[in-house]
């Protein structure tokens, strides 16, 4: 950890330590640093004229959708190109150390699933499948050939990437799945997330609500502690890490 970075507080290692129910809620801000850019950061080379904004809609996609689909395919060869990060590798840790776990993800990207945690709900999708605008079915291998996008193989409509763009419903049982595990967590982290889109967003106030200990890990933030709420100043590659060694080291 670089010497301008919080220590952990010790009272939030305690409350880790004796947690029954842990809750991590992440996004694009934990996969930065296995170089995928979050929607903040500006695009580039050929994407720098639009805002990711413009591109993730559902709108986008009905007037432009090659523009939509080669945009996702960008994004995705950065996906399979990106491995998982000390971040990502400490959270995998991290589930062993407390009773229950639940990880929640904003991501896409699928590297909390290949840094080794089990069953990660993602509230956004996935990258790495498509499915069909029309009726649903999903499939994680279509062909780049011919006319993009591509058809889908049953209906002829286009496949669109499984993912939930602004202006989208999540998806049913995730999102209730999340909401169940921070109403009812001891302690929830939030880790590399702007909070700016719902209904993410109010995760980690429902579990503070609830009377959860909550830890906000941000590069954003100024760093705070008060009883039951911590904000974290640091990077997530450097800050888990240390949170997970501290803990194991107690035992
Ligand atoms: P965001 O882009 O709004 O915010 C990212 C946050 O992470 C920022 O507050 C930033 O300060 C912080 N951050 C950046 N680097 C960090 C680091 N190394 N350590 C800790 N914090 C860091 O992202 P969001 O809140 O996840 O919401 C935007 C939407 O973007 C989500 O819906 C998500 O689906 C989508 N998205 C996903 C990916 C991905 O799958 N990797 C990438 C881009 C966007």
């Amino acid at each position: 950890m670089s010497k301008e970075e919080p220590a952990i507080p010790n009272s939030l290692l305690e409350a880790l330590r004796t947690a029954q129910h842990l809750v991590v809620l992440t996004g694009a801000g934990i996969s930065a640093e296995s170089g995928i850019p979050t929607f903040r950061d500006a695009q580039t080379g050929l994407w720098a004229q639009y805002s990711a904004e413009e591109l993730a809609t559902p709108e986008a996609f009905q007037h432009h959708p090659r523009l939509v689909w080669d945009w996702y395919a960008w994004r995705r060869q950065m996906v399979a190109a990106a491995k998982p990060n000390a971040g990502h590798l400490a959270l995998a840790r991290l589930e062993h150390l407390v009773p229950t776990f639940t990880l929640i993800t904003q991501n896409v990207d699928g590297l909390h699933a290949a840094a080794g945690s089990r069953a990660p709900i993602e509230l956004h999708g996935n990258i790495m499948r498509v499915r069909c605008a029309t009726e649903e079915t999903r499939y994680t291998t279509w062909s780049e050939e011919g006319a993009l996008p591509p058809p889908c193989p049953t209906c002829g409509a286009p496949l669109r990437p499984d993912v939930v763009w602004f202006g989208e419903q999540l998806p049913v049982i995730a999102l209730e799945r999340a909401w169940t595990a921070a109403a009812t967590c001891d302690v929830m982290l939030s880790i590399g997330t702007s909070g700016l889109v719902e209904p993410a967003a109010s995760l980690p106030r429902l579990a503070y609500n609830r009377g959860a200990t909550v830890a906000v890990l941000n590069l954003d933030v100024t760093p705070h502690n008060e009883e039951r709420l911590y904000l974290l100043n640091g990077q997530a590659g450097s800050l888990l890490p240390a949170l997970v060694a501290a803990l194991e080291q107690q035992g």
